[in-house]
């Protein structure tokens, strides 16, 4: 192994490589008061324990992607990759020019307010804090002040500095692959279904799923009922059970759901009874402001909670017993998926309570592009092109195609149904 293991490439040259995130993680930390919340990834407690040469042996192993790894990344690249200034390691500009003359990378700087006291060091909710007004007047945080009760928080916040490049950073040029490449390894899905946006508004609980039809994929954030208090209502065990989701899927249908606490494990209990085989497990790795790891404890009772568990499940033919294997090359529903394309890791940061990245949303259209494409407990938030939505909170519903919306309205003939068409541009 250590003849063929490639050069020793150190953590913090971690290339943004996977397709679910487009900022790179910071390594380093230089700012003094980095110590009082926000600590880096590192390998140093690593290295501490083990022998140095191994882990390097190591980690130079699993930084090399093997060649069809690398070709289907490259494949299912989008065609415009967008450009974007990498976050400097140094994080701010005055630590920055300590070292660096010019610096092309993105920096941010503390916001000192007059009730700030520096020595306190980082707020460990950043730009998530009601405490300073920047932040306290974001739409996106929702109702009402946050756990600091509005007060003038006086910790340290911080803001963006515009890039003093003039020119944004490409990521790195690939060669196009051949098509004939191209096609083999992602096979030419046709796509259908309508490509706007729609949801209903509803309790999920007591909804007629009847009148949906059936999706390729499903995601789903329950409301578990975890025995924590929280801000929204929750499901109880049996009212989960009861959600006829295997009659929403076709056989090998694609499940995708969010679970935390003891809903790691009744989420597993319920996809083996609604008669699904879970098959993979995405892990979201959350990130603050200033990309770095989320340490401090704002949940979790052992270890403080950095990630969040996505289970990916298939729905099994009735007659498919759960323990045979997966005929992922014989199924023509399973030979559809481009498979192999994202990793099952996202870091990305985080945002409003309980919100998930909209990186997820990628990962599963790069897997399975065709077909409909259902979220149950979704907010607002959630609602996205080629998606339906159903919740408790979305206002009136908007629905695009006829035959659904003509099913809605007969049900429900006391609810309100706006039916666009297809051709109108969404907002
Ligand atoms: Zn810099
Ligand atoms: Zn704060």
């Amino acid at each position: 192994m250590q003849a063929t293991a490639p050069p020793f490439v150190p953590s913090s040259t971690t290339r943004p490589s996977d397709l679910s995130t487009t900022k790179e993680i910071i390594m380093t930390t230089s700012f003094p008061s980095a110590s009082n919340a926000n600590h880096t990834v590192t390998s140093s407690t690593v290295h501490g324990v083990y022998d140095l040469k191994l882990v390097r042996d190591l980690e130079g192993l699993l930084n090399v992607e093997t060649a069809q790894t690398r070709l289907r990344r490259i494949a299912g690249r989008a065609q415009n990759p967008k450009p974007f200034n990498p976050i400097c390691s140094y994080t701010t500009l005055s630590a920055c020019k300590q070292h660096r003359q010019n610096c092309e990378k993105v920096h941010y700087e503390p916001i000192i307010r007059p009730w700030t006291d520096p020595s306190l060091g980082y707020c460990s909710y950043l730009n998530l804090c009601y405490g300073d007004p920047m932040f306290a007047s974001n739409p996106s945080l929702g109702d009402g002040p946050g756990p600091r009760g509005g007060k003038e928080c006086r910790y340290l916040h911080f803001q963006v500095v515009p890039t003093t490049s003039s020119h944004p950073i490409h990521p790195p040029d690939q060669p196009p692959l051949p098509k004939i490449i191209r096609e083999r390894l992602l096979p030419n899905i046709e796509v259908k279904g309508v490509s706007e946006a729609q949801w209903i508004h509803c309790d999920i609980r007591s909804f007629d799923y009847s009148l949906l039809g059936q999706f390729q994929v499903i995601v789903a954030d329950p409301p578990w009922d975890i025995h924590m208090s929280l801000p929204y209502g929750t499901m109880t065990d049996d009212e989960m059970r009861r959600l006829p989701l295997p009659s929403l899927q076709p056989d090998w249908g694609i499940l995708a759901l969010w679970v935390t606490g003891r809903a790691m494990e009744l989420g597993r209990e319920l996809i083996s009874l609604w008669g699904y085989k879970r098959v993979d497990e995405l892990v979201w790795v959350k990130t603050n402001q200033l990309q770095r790891l989320i340490r401090t404890g704002r949940t979790g009772h052992w270890l403080n909670h950095t990630c969040e568990h996505l289970l990916l499940a298939v729905k099994l033919p009735p007659d498919h017993p759960p323990n045979f294997p997966i005929p992922w090359q014989t199924s023509p529903a399973l030979r559809a998926l481009r498979r192999g394309v994202d990793t099952d890791v996202v870091v990305a940061e985080v945002r409003e309570t309980s919100r998930k990245p909209d990186e997820v949303y990628g990962v599963l259209e790069r897997l399975a592009p065709h077909g409909r494409k259902l979220e149950l407990f979704g907010r607002k938030h959630n609602i996205r092109p080629g998606w339906l939505t159903l919740g408790n909170q979305l206002g009136e519903s908007q629905i695009a195609e006829p035959d659904l919306h003509a099913r809605l309205r007969q049900r429900y003939p006391q609810q309100p149904f706006h039916l666009i068409h297809s051709d109108v541009d969404m907002k």
